[in-house]
């Protein structure tokens, strides 16, 4: 049976190292504080602004909420962004995705000052995590990789398969793996055989969003298993491993929900905190 990568229970331990951060950081004269603008009313997306505010009360960081009916305009919402962007006692800001149709989200998401953008979503991030010489990483494939740390997964020369390359997971979560010296694939749509490619795998990500996708005969004995998957099935959260034959095969399997959805946001606070520290000069 594998071992249950517990990410609620991580996700409390690296909140109270975050809370000790943005401690210090007050001492010091700064208040780290998180922009979110939610712009329009899914129900989904007002669920996660709560979460990144309670994870915010959680860690001592400031949590500035911004509501915009679906109407919002691009020259309103630009506005927006750059009067956080020039508001000194704003650290990060952040776009609650999806944003209504009409919206172009990448060019909005670009207006975003670099170094306020705590997702790490910015073109000029995206470029540096390419290159290994960022800041912030982006949250979730930043959490997936502290499962790897508390865990003591080893990377170094293992076989690493991705599978799913949006621009949010998939791609940078291969970039993080590289840089730790994985050998990594990528898996998408068009990938033609699938649990060919995912049963090589020693450590096995998959973003993809259908429930059940990968079965138990696609996972490589005691390959640790992160399931970032989301999918509501019967009112219940699963992921996109199914669960009940992987835990058999797998070494180390994360949960769905409790696994990496806490440890996404936990990296959001970590993120505002390092971007707080770094536009005062102060060194964590
Ligand atoms: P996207 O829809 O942007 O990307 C999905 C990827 O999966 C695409 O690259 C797509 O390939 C690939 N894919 C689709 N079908 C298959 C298939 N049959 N076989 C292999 N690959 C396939 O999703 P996201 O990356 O934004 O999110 C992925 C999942 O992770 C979702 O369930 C989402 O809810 C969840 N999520 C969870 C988070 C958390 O904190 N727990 C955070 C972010 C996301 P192609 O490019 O060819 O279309």
């Amino acid at each position: 049976m594998a071992i249950l990568m517990d990410g609620k229970a991580l996700a409390e331990k690296r909140r109270g190292e975050i809370a000790l951060k943005a401690e210090k950081l007050k001492e010091l004269g700064v208040e780290p504080a998180l922009a979110v603008i939610l712009v329009g009313d899914d129900p989904a997306s007002e669920l996660y602004v709560r979460n990144k505010h309670k994870a915010c009360e959680r860690c001592g960081i400031k949590s500035l909420q911004y509501a915009l009916p679906a109407d919002t305009t691009r020259e309103q919402l630009d506005a927006l962004v750059d009067e956080l962007n020039a508001d000194p006692s704003v650290s990060g800001i952040l776009i609650q995705s999806p944003l209504p149709k009409g919206l172009p989200e990448r060019e909005i998401v670009a207006r975003i000052s670099p170094d306020k953008d705590v997702d790490a979503f910015h073109p000029e991030n995206v470029g540096r995590i390419m290159r290994g010489d960022y800041l912030m990483r982006p949250c979730t494939p930043a959490g997936v990789m502290d499962f790897f740390e508390e865990y003591d997964i080893p990377l170094a020369g293992k076989e690493a398969v991705v599978v799913g390359r949006s621009d949010i997971v998939g791609k940078p979560m291969a970039m993080l793996l590289l840089q730790a010296n994985a050998t990594v694939t990528i898996c998408h749509s068009k990938t033609a055989d699938l649990g060919e490619v995912t049963r090589r795998a020693d450590v096995l990500v998959v973003a993809v969003g259908r429930a059940g996708l990968i079965r138990g005969d696609m996972i490589k004995p005691g390959a640790c298993v992160i399931d970032v998957g989301m999918n509501r099935v019967d009112g219940k959260f699963v992921g996109d491993v199914a669960f009940d034959e992987a835990e058999k095969v797998a070494g180390y399997i994360t949960p769905v929900p409790g696994g990496v959805g806490p440890m996404t946001v936990t990296e959001l606070m970590e993120n505002t905190v390092t971007a707080a520290a770094a536009q005062n000069g102060i060194k964590l």
